[in-house]
């Protein structure tokens, strides 16, 4: 491709002559003869330059190539000196052509003086000469005239076409100039783009700069890093040794855990079978002690409360002596009605009584407890177990089950008590696989209607009626339809169900009626074990009963419409409780039918009662004189059920 060239340099290119323009010739053409001639002698080498600006014009500055005017003969010296102005006169330095008449003085070479005035002929040769001269001097300036007319024309012809050259060297122009301009445009927005871009390039210097700064860092990064990698390989270098080293040990240690694992399933297996010895054995201790056992709690004599006579209550001690756990009362009472013939008073008449376990007044209730906490464990072991208290109202029945006033924990009762052992024996077991949940009810059994004492919202204080029904028309356990049953895990839940029933307890309280000793509390507590990977199972409930209150109305006495209602709700007590009573008497005689469906208490309580089942009942006394008759009454059913013995218990297991 042929490089591009700028429109200016070509504009340049046209009208700058290459060669240097030839002197400009002269205005005047010479004669024919002088042209040959070489310069004049007097003619310097700067003269053709002061011909050239006398000329008719300097040479254009045009290209060679172009047509040029035709060259005009250099002007003799002379001949400008003829075309001097006229007032000039010429001085002829030869003249032409002497006259023949003059040629004489002439010939001398003297120039010839004034001819005299009578020279007449002399004169007009003179004049002839000098006309002759004239012609030719008018001669030779029509020449000249002519050369220069066509000169002008030539130069006029030039001047068109230079013109023409003009216009068209003004287009080439206005399109030079306007393609400078489009250049200058091109250049100021070049110009901006320069700008820009080493704007852009500052940024990328900046950039580079950076970026350059920033792989210093990393290079100084690298090489810590590999710094550390060397490290960490020694390191993981020694890890591995170690670990090749512990692998090995590891292994040794599989080995071993494998021989404990099997010795360990071997003891798991003997200890699954001690533990089934230590149940069968806890059972037969249990039952030598009776399915059905009877322990007697004196309450003490409270503040404001009579002393009672000595030799009241008397606690004889066994056959061991003091040593011996006390198993008997012994009660005296004196009979005003009796008297002697003498007419003094008769004697206090003795009862001697004996129980499994006797607790006077003194005995606190963690001594009580631990005769209960092997109970406990029978429920855990799936042996079902229910403890009653049973006693006259204020005999202490409430404090025996749930204990004194709550925050000091000597005073707490059988439940939390029980519930806490449960809790920590379950825990114990789980380390032989065993997993036991506990779900808790608590209801009341109130002239033969059941509510329960866990109601929350609406139901609180009211508790609509509840229904005692079969779990499923197969199953043989028995629910409390309405009831709540939480299931518990830790004293605090349990606590708070206490508290909850108390609450619902108090909402019940009318009047003339302290309810709570009018009415049965049952809290019940589902126990379920299981052991995985033996795949046992047992389950039993335990049953812990505040009875109503078993003091008796007399009859005999006046009856307001008060009154009337206490009968009834008495009459309905007692007979609840001699219900409970019959049942007793009946297991105990293996009779065919047992009169559970007699009170609503026993038929709760049905499971509970009998076969396989453990049963307990505190008797709860008062120690005060005034109260010796319900004491005795007490002291009475209870030594019949202490009589009663219900045969072998058969754990509930499956
Ligand atoms: P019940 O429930 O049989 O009607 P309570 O348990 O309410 O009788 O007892 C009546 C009162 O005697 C309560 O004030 C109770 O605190 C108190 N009480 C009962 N037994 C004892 C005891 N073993 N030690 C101290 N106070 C007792
Ligand atoms: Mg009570």
């Amino acid at each position: 491709m042929e490089p591009q060239r700028s429109p200016l340099a070509e504009v340049k290119g046209n009208v700058q002559p290459k060669v240097p323009p030839p002197p400009a010739p002269s205005r005047l053409p010479l004669s024919g003869s002088r042209l040959k001639r070489g310069p004049e002698p007097m003619e310097s080498a700067s003269e053709p330059a002061k011909k050239r600006t006398r000329g008719l014009g300097t040479a254009p500055q045009t290209d060679t190539s172009r047509p040029r005017a035709p060259r005009l003969s250099t002007a003799p010296q002379r001949h400008s000196q003829a075309a001097a102005p006229k007032n000039q006169k010429p001085v002829p330095t030869v003249p032409a052509q002497k006259p023949a008449a003059s040629a004489a003085p002439a010939a001398g070479g003297k120039k010839p003086g004034k001819r005299p005035a009578w020279d007449l002929k002399g004169q007009l040769c003179d004049v002839r000469a000098e006309l002759q001269c004239c012609r030719e001097k008018t001669q030779t300036l029509d020449r000249e005239n002519q050369q220069l007319r066509d000169q002008l024309q030539e130069a006029q012809q030039q001047a068109q076409a230079l013109g023409a050259e003009r216009c068209s060297l003004e287009g080439e122009l206005a399109r030079v100039q306007a393609q400078a301009e489009q250049g200058q445009r091109e250049l100021g927005s070049l110009r901006a783009r320069v700008l820009e871009l080493e704007e852009r390039l500052g940024m990328q210097e900046g950039l580079v700069h950076m970026l350059q700064r920033e792989q210093l860092e990393l290079q100084e990064e690298r090489r810590t890093l590999a710094t550390r990698l060397e490290e960490q390989e020694r390191r993981l270098q020694a890890s591995e040794a170690a670990l090749s080293h512990s692998q090995a040990e590891a292994e040794s240690l599989r080995q071993e855990t494998v021989a404990q694992a099997a010795l360990l399933a071997e003891r798991g297996d003997r200890l699954h079978g001690l533990e089934m010895e230590r149940r069968r054995l806890h059972n037969q201790l249990q039952e030598l002690k009776g399915n059905i056992r009877v322990f007697c709690r004196v309450r003490p004599v409270l503040a404001g409360e009579p002393t009672p006579p000595p030799g009241f209550l008397l606690f004889p001690p066994g056959p061991g002596g003091p040593s011996d756990l006390p198993t008997r009362l012994s009660l005296s009472r004196s009979d005003d009605r009796r008297a002697t013939l003498t007419g003094a008073p008769a004697p206090p008449t003795r009862h001697d009584f004996s129980f499994d376990r006797v607790f006077p007044p003194k005995s606190g209730q963690d001594e009580v407890f631990e005769e209960i906490a092997m109970l406990v464990q029978s429920a855990l072991d799936g042996y079902p177990v229910c403890i009653f208290a049973y006693g006259q109202t204020g005999s202490g029945k409430t404090f025996t089950m749930e204990g004194g006033p709550e925050g000091d924990p000597q005073l707490e009762g059988l439940i939390p008590r029980a519930l806490r052992h449960l809790f920590s024996v379950a825990e114990e077991m789980s380390s032989q696989g065993w997993t036991y949940s506990f779900v808790a009810s608590y209801v009341e059994i109130y002239n033969e209607t059941v509510r329960d004492l866990l109601a929350t919202g609406s139901r609180k204080g009211q508790g609509g009626e509840c229904e005692i029904r079969r779990a499923g028309p197969e199953s043989e356990e028995l629910t409390v339809t309405n009831a709540r049953y939480v299931p518990v895990s830790c004293e605090r839940e349990v606590r708070a169900l206490l508290r909850l029933a108390h609450q619902n307890r108090a909402v019940a309280r009318t009047a003339y009626n302290e309810r709570s000793s009018r009415s049965h509390s049952v809290f019940q507590l589902q126990i379920s074990g299981e052991h995985a990977a033996r795949g046992l199972q047992c389950g039993a409930p335990l049953n812990l009963v505040d009875l109503a209150g078993s003091e008796r109305l007399d009859p005999s006495l006046a009856l307001g419409p008060g009154e009337r209602d206490r009968l009834r709700e008495t009459q309905a007590i007692n007979s609840s409780l001699s219900t409970l009573g019959l049942v007793i008497m009946a297991l105990s005689n293996k009779e065919p039918h047992v009169p559970y469906r007699n009170s609503k208490l026993t038929y709760l309580l049905q499971n509970s009662l009998g076969g396989s089942a453990k049963m307990l009942m505190f008797v709860n006394i008062s120690p005060l004189e005034e109260n010796v008759s319900e004491s005795l009454n007490s002291l009475r059913f209870a030594s019949k059920v202490n009589q009663c013995v219900i045969g072998t218990a058969q754990a509930n297991k499956r």
